[in-house]
């Protein structure tokens, strides 16, 4: 039996993070991961992480807070956001002095690019591969402080004794055994849930699984209708173009040649926020004035040298998916599924309703991005929530005595995957999965009405019906990614029907909430954030509408770009 004070369910930044904090506080700490944890979707980030460092005159953590605010279409917690915003510069600093390797200003002080929705340019970066440099970084410090890593230990089910967090069931991959996982404190830092939609910039292994182990276990999920979809995806495999193509000063153009961001954007043009700049795109292409269901990034007027030092690898993902190359061609793109605003409801410190539960990073809801995440500000998120949820977690733990080992858990997932190993003649997972993709994908997109969104929830009703007897072909032990497929799909299915559900309840848009037949944002209905709680396997999520948004100094205003 595995037993830690502090168990992190997940290796990615925000993972990482919370186990480098914990482990200089001296707790004894590891990692449970699916996977390696540098092959986890931070190190696919690009673009930048946010601070105000104060190399700017024109900048401050006050300011950045204001563009989080006006960003997240006045949804945010404002307390969550200027913590967020106040301790960025002290994070980017840790990190340097860990050894990241940031870009440089020819002076040596950290280089920012300016991002959309950002009042300056605050985004720190590496080149374009911001996140892995972040993720190897925190690696050499698990490493530093002999943190253990259980790898492809994939996570079942929360521990939860007399209403306390006590660990984590999870299915060791190699052996195909059940295996508990006992702490004082756990925290959740799984990721997103890209994989609800067909197609999408994130990992195959973004399928929401902590969002949905949470629920299950009675933590609401927050503002989960929130899905931001990137405004630079490539059409062929859905991969992602970062915002720093843009930030460096790509355009985007229709079929006329226009750069038509102008037009919805008359201030910042190509770097209003995400929502805006996708909206405005995909109605370029449902008027006629895309290319085969795109519009263009044009990057040629920057230049071979600062393409090939800059944005070497968008040239690349660019080249590989399409035969263009970025320097002499404009390339296709579109708007893609990208990133999870909602998640697992959590307090600013990352504390969720369970004591001994924490969740920070893609997976949790602080909330900091409300309505709609800026770019830069997700990767800061991992670090900032990463770190403050590890800490709250140490200081907690010094209250709690011995914890209770979760044996009927353990018992009740063991007959429960041996049930799923058991079935016979139901649909194969992946044609399940496929059935809920194509559901979030043609209904509850970027533009969305109540036709649509109904459509969507009476068809997840129906979907939810198949994913019970869903069936596998490999019965074997020994790395069954059969198995841990279909476990995947029931996530993706649980975590589903809140966003569709809560789509169609907020008749309002806001952020990325775009209902066209509700086109206004009512605040007088619409401030608070929406909960969602699991009633069973086969039934609705209740929603609740009780947590206003938390304000501090930024009343509502019009928001314009
Ligand atoms: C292509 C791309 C580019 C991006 N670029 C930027 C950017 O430039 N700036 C920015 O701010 N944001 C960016 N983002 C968003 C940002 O990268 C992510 O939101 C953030 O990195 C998520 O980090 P995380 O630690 O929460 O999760 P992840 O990095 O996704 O890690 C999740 C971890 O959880 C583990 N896990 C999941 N399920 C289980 C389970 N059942 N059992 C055990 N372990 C499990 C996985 O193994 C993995 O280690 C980008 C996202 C994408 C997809």
């Amino acid at each position: 039996m595995i037993k830690h004070d502090v168990v992190v369910v997940g290796g990615g930044l925000a993972g990482m993070r919370a186990a480098v904090e914990a482990a200089e506080h001296g707790a004894d700490v590891a990692i449970v991961s699916k996977m390696h944890p540098v092959r986890s979707h931070s190190g696919a980030a690009q673009g930048g992480i946010n601070a105000a460092l104060g190399n700017r005159e024109d900048d401050s953590p006050e300011l950045h807070a204001f563009d989080c605010v006006k960003g997240s279409d006045y949804l945010g917690d404002q307390d969550a956001i200027e913590a967020m915003a106040d301790d960025a510069p002290r994070q980017i600093v840790w990190l340097e002095h860990r050894g990241c390797i940031f870009s440089r200003l020819p002076d040596g002080r950290i280089a920012q690019r300016p991002f959309g929705g950002a009042g300056s340019p605050r985004t720190c970066y590496s080149a374009d591969v911001t996140g892995l440099v972040i993720l190897h970084t925190l690696w050499e410090q698990l490493e530093r402080f002999g943190v253990k890593v259980y790898e492809e230990y994939f996570a079942t089910a929360l521990c939860v004794e007399d209403g306390i967090g006590t660990g984590v069931v999870a299915y060791n991959m190699r052996t195909g055994e059940l295996e508990l996982v006992t702490a004082k404190a756990t925290i959740f830092a799984t990721g997103g849930l890209g994989r609800v939609y067909a197609k999408t910039t994130n990992g195959y292994a973004s399928t929401g699984d902590g969002m949905a182990i949470a629920y299950r276990a009675g933590i609401p999920l927050m503002d989960m209708e929130f899905v931001q979809f990137h405004p630079t995806s490539l059409k062929e495999n859905g991969v992602l173009l970062s915002e720093a193509a843009r930030g460096e000063g790509a355009y985007l153009l229709n079929s006329d040649g226009e750069r038509f961001m102008f037009k919805y954007a008359p201030n910042k043009g190509e770097l209003a926020s995400r929502d805006v700049v996708s909206r405005a795109e995909w109605t370029e292409i449902i008027e006629g004035r895309g290319v085969d269901g795109c519009v263009f990034l044009d990057l040629r007027h920057l230049g071979r040298e600062k393409i090939l030092e800059r944005l070497p690898q968008i040239r690349e993902l660019a080249l590989d998916a399409t035969g263009k190359d970025a320097i002499d061609t404009p390339i296709p793109i579109l708007p893609g599924m990208h990133y999870a605003m909602g998640g697992i409801e959590t307090d600013k410190f990352g504390a969720t309703s369970i004591p001994g539960v924490y969740a920070a990073g893609e997976c949790a809801c602080v909330s900091v991005h409300g309505a709609n995440r800026l770019g830069g500000n997700s990767l800061l998120e991992t670090i900032v929530f990463g770190a403050r949820a590890a800490r709250h977690a140490v200081e907690y733990i010094k209250s709690v005595g011995s914890v209770r080992q979760s044996a009927r858990t353990l018992l009740a997932e063991k007959s429960r995957i041996a049930e799923i190993l058991a079935r016979q003649g139901g649909e194969r997972h992946p044609q399940v999965r496929k059935r809920l993709n194509g559901l979030m994908s043609e209904n509850v997109f970027i533009f969305r009405t109540e036709a649509e969104l109904s459509k969507a929830v009476e068809g997840l009703r129906e979907v939810r019906a198949a994913v019970q007897t869903m069936t596998v072909m490999d019965k074997s032990k020994t790395f069954n990614t059969d198995l841990t497929g279909l476990l995947e799909a029931e996530f993706l299915m649980d975590i589903a029907m809140p966003i569709a559900y809560g789509a169609l309840q907020r008749d309002e848009s806001r952020g990325a909430q775009a209902r066209t037949d509700f086109p206004e944002r009512n605040d007088d209905k619409w401030l608070v954030h929406t909960r969602m709680r699991y009633t069973g396997p086969t039934s609705d999520p209740k929603p609740d509408y009780e947590r206003k948004v938390t304000f501090t100094k930024w009343q509502p205003q019009v928001r314009t770009y």
